[in-house]
């Protein structure tokens, strides 16, 4: 295949603005699935995903497309991620294409996320080209978007394809944009091997399946390839390319292409996404330059609701892993929930992604921890360590001091808003930094936030305070020095190791309240009265009670019809299943998600 008719691209959008959309109608039009094959959303295939509209994992699909000029273009479209938390996996899908489709909303306009991912995609030397959406829609605002897409950005957008993905609207104009405003490739077919893992996924029966952007050279079964970061060698069992939902196997990929290859690798591991494949025999000089490597930010307990299921959790956990390289998890154990896992994520969606997966794909139900952001700990004897798990604080007596990850915040809001937004920050000890007017009714407020004021809710307050006319983007900062303590919490005066939490001093008795009146709803009555308590250091700073209840519960069945007297205990029975029982008093399972909601 010749370079010059292939086109390798992404589209990237703020979430919601017709990403997917606009996908599938590429795909649609250009033949690939007639649009009965068409699923509502081929690019977004699995259910989470399309029931909250956000798209995970990277995908790829070749269409083939016959341009006005006549000839005939290969295109290799990667989907990317839209939310900030899987910021990681956007970038890596673009080190593989040429160029992106930015998609902007021509009711919304521009919004952070729009920003941040124009920012990448600059970063990787991508050649962007804008398209406005939704003008289908009334309150479209195509010109007004026009320009504001050039006065933020800085890019050229007077002849923007003026779109409706959802009705088919512009879709032409788009595919010959891509034909004419994204370079083609320009490796050297005739140099070795160098090729870019740019996503993997585990297939049972043939082992990992590499995704690569061949840059130089060509890749052919037979082969014997090399991974460059990892050290391993494998003989290449076959290679191919992306057909909508299916692999499709080819002869070869040479320099410009993008596809898959196997080669009987049965480690994930050994694949690391941002790697360099070159052959054994004829390697490339210099591997290309590698992806950082990606931290989970937050961390929580994940734990069966049934203790017996545990070993179905761990091979759960295992197999998701093999598809998402991102999720870190460990055993633990926990006084209060017996055995389970502490996991890590990228961010607090990527956590709700995999714990619903988790309870639908697997069935499982699960206790899931306060998520915990990971602190530095240094100690007075001079060693330190990063804390994932609030319960393991040593003695406040042993340690110097303690750090937390600070991020830089960007919120694009309308100026009607600016001050709600401005106390909410506030309010989550931002430190602001600056407000830049974009035009007369928008500003990007500029702060540096603690990240663990922002994993809980912190997204769902900005919607809420500004109506949703808000968007906010992060990256993390760094660590910085800051005064913080573990709030312990006691039920009937044991600690529940399962609810510590690690909070700003000046933030513990706030919480601490907030927590104890929280429970105090959770907790039903038992037959003797229940303390509830909350402590920093020993030290109690709140109290609520729950008051013991008379006893004459199944009083009312005695006499009674036997059957129905079953069927109460029975119940009873299966209600017991989603409680957690802690010393004498047990608590409903969502008590410990919903501490974590607590405005
Ligand atoms: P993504 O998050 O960027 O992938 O956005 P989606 O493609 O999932 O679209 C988000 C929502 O906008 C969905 O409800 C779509 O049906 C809707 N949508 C997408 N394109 C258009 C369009 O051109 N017109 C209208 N009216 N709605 C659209
Ligand atoms: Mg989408």
């Amino acid at each position: 295949i010749d370079q010059s008719k292939i086109r390798n691209f992404c589209i990237v959008a703020h979430i919601d603005h017709g990403k997917s959309t606009l996908a599938d109608r590429l795909i649609e039009r250009t033949g690939v699935l007639t649009q009965r094959e068409m699923s509502a959303q081929v690019l977004d295939n699995m259910d989470i995903e399309r029931e909250r509209g956000i798209t995970i994992k990277s995908q790829a699909v070749r269409m083939v497309y016959k341009a006005q000029d006549g000839e005939e273009y290969i295109f290799n479209m990667i989907d990317t991620p839209g939310h900030v938390d899987f910021g990681y996996e956007v970038s890596r899908s673009l080190a593989a294409c040429d160029g992106a489709v930015l998609v902007v909303d021509a009711t919304q306009g521009v919004e952070a996320q729009t920003l941040a991912n124009v920012y990448l995609a600059l970063d990787h030397n991508l050649d962007v080209f804008p398209v406005i959406n939704k003008i289908d829609l009334p309150s479209a605002q195509p010109q007004e978007v026009k320009d504001e897409v050039e006065d933020i950005i800085g890019i050229e957008a007077q002849d923007a394809p003026l779109i409706s993905a959802k009705n088919g609207i512009g879709i032409d104009e788009v595919l010959e944009a891509v034909v004419h405003k994204i370079p083609a490739p320009t490796g050297d077919p005739s140099a070795p091997l160098k090729s870019l893992i740019f996503d993997s996924v585990y297939d049972p029966y043939r082992g990992v399946i590499v995704f690569v952007r061949i840059k130089d050279g060509v890749l052919k079964k037979g082969m014997k390839v090399k991974f460059m970061q990892t050290g391993a060698e494998s003989e290449v069992v076959e290679v191919g390319y992306f057909g909508p939902g299916q692999f499709i196997p080819c002869e070869e990929l040479s320099a410009g292409m993008v596809g898959y290859f196997t080669a009987s690798i049965k480690n994930i591991q050994d694949t690391r996404v941002g790697d360099t494949v070159t052959s054994s025999d004829t390697p490339c000089a210099e591997a290309l330059p590698g992806y950082k490597q990606v931290m989970p930010m937050v961390y929580c307990g994940i734990y069966p609701a049934d203790s017996a299921r545990y070993p179905e959790l761990r091979d759960a956990l295992e197999k998701l892993q093999l598809n998402d390289a991102s999720l870190f998890y460990e055993p633990e154990t926990s006084q209060a929930l017996g055995f389970g896992f502490r996991c890590g994520f990228l961010g607090l969606l990527h956590l709700e992604v995999i714990q619903e997966r988790l309870e639908r794909e697997y069935d499982l139900d699960l206790v899931t921890t306060a998520p915990s952001v990971v602190y530095k700990i240094y100690k007075t004897d001079g060693t330190s360590f990063d804390l994932t798990n609030p319960s393991n604080l040593p003695d406040p007596s042993e340690i110097d001091h303690m750090e937390e990850p600070i991020v830089n915040g960007e919120i694009m809001v309308t100026t009607d808003y600016i001050g709600p937004i401005m106390q909410l920050c506030q309010e989550r000890r931002g430190r602001y930094l600056s407000t830049d007017y974009v035009e007369q009714t928008r500003a990007i407020l500029k702060y540096e936030l603690p990240l663990n004021e922002i994993i809980y809710d912190f997204f769902d307050a900005l919607k809420s305070r500004s109506r949703g006319y808000a968007s906010f983007d992060y990256e993390i900062k760094g660590y910085e020095t800051s005064s913080l303590v573990k709030l312990d919490i006691l039920i009937n005066k044991e600690t529940v190791d399962a609810l510590s939490f690690i909070v700003h001093k000046d933030g513990a008795y706030e919480r601490g309240r907030k927590m104890c009146e929280k429970l105090k709803e959770e907790i039903p009555r038992h037959l003797f009265e229940i303390p509830i308590q909350a402590a920093v250091g020993g030290k109690v700073i709140a109290r609520e009670t729950v008051k013991a209840m008379r006893k004459d519960v199944l009083a009312k069945c005695y006499g009674g019809d036997i059957s129905r007297k079953r069927k109460l205990l029975e119940k009873q029975k299966e209600g017991k299943k989603k409680m957690r029982q802690i010393g004498s008093v047990e608590i409903p399972q969502n008590a410990f998600l919903s501490v974590l909601k607590l405005d």
